[in-house]
C-alpha cells in the first residue's frame, strides 16, 4: 500500500492572486508529489512501507542511517498541514479559543503576529515556521529543513512553509511580504481550533 499525494483542500488557484495556480501546481504537483514518490522508493518491500506517516517519523528522527526516510515522512507531513492550514480568504485575527489561547500566550494577537513573522523570515534557509501546543502551552517554534514540531512531542496548529519553493515565483526573494500575506489573507485559524481540540 504506497503512499499517495493527497488533493489539495481547493482548487489550484483558490489562493489567487496571493499564491497562484504555478505556484501550487509546482509545489503540490512537483514538489509534494516528490517526497511521496521518495518516501515509496525508500520504504518499498520493508515493515515501514504499511505504517502510519507519524509512526514512521517518530521511528527514524535522529537515526542518521534513516535520516533520507525521515526527510521525505517529514516533508509529505508538512504539506499536507501546510495545505490545510490555509484558506481562500482567510488571514487576520483569530477569534474564540484560539484567540482567547494567542492573547494569554502572547498577550494579544498583534505581539503574536510580529512573532510568529519573525520566526518565519529568521529562519535560515529552508524550513517552516509554526504555532504548535507545547506541554499545554502555545509556542512559535521554527524548524530546519524537514524537521517538524510532531517529532519532539508538539501539537501544530498552523505552519508556514518559507522553503524558497514556496514562495519564489510569487515573490522572489521578497520572504517577508509572501509571510505578511500569509498572516493577513490566507491562515485558516478554523484549523487551527480544529488541532486545539
Ligand atoms: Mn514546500
Amino acid at each position: 500500500m504506497a503512499f499517495e499525494l493527497p488533493a489539495l483542500p481547493y482548487a489550484n488557484n483558490a489562493l489567487e492572486p496571493y499564491i497562484t495556480a504555478r505556484t501550487l501546481d509546482f509545489h503540490h504537483g512537483k514538489h509534494h508529489n516528490a517526497y511521496i514518490v521518495n518516501l515509496n522508493n525508500l520504504t518499498k518491500d520493508t515493515p515501514l512501507a504499511s505504517a502510519p506517516l507519524e509512526r514512521i517519523i517518530l521511528d527514524t528522527v535522529g537515526d542518521a542511517a534513516k535520516a533520507g526516510i525521515f526527510n521525505n515522512a517529514a516533508q509529505v507531513w508538512n504539506h499536507t498541514f501546510y495545505w490545510k492550514a490555509m484558506k481562500p480568504k482567510g488571514g487576520g485575527a483569530p477569534t474564540g479559543n484560539v484567540a482567547a489561547r494567542i492573547d494569554e500566550a502572547f498577550g494579544g494577537y498583534v505581539a503574536f503576529r510580529e512573532q510568529f513573522k519573525t520566526a518565519a523570515v529568521t529562519q535560515f534557509g529552508s524550513g517552516w515556521a509554526w504555532l504548535v501546543l507545547d506541554g499545554g502551552s502555545l509556542k512559535i517554534v521554527k524548524t530546519g529543513n524537514a524537521d517538524t514540531p510532531i517529532a519532539h512531542g508538539q501539537t501544530p496548529l498552523i505552519t508556514c512553509d518559507v522553503w524558497e519553493h514556496a514562495y519564489y515565483l510569487d515573490y522572489q526573494n521578497r520572504r517577508p511580504d509572501y509571510v505578511d500575506t500569509f498572516l493577513d489573507h490566507l491562515v485558516n485559524w478554523d484549523f487551527a481550533a480544529d488541532n486545539l481540540g
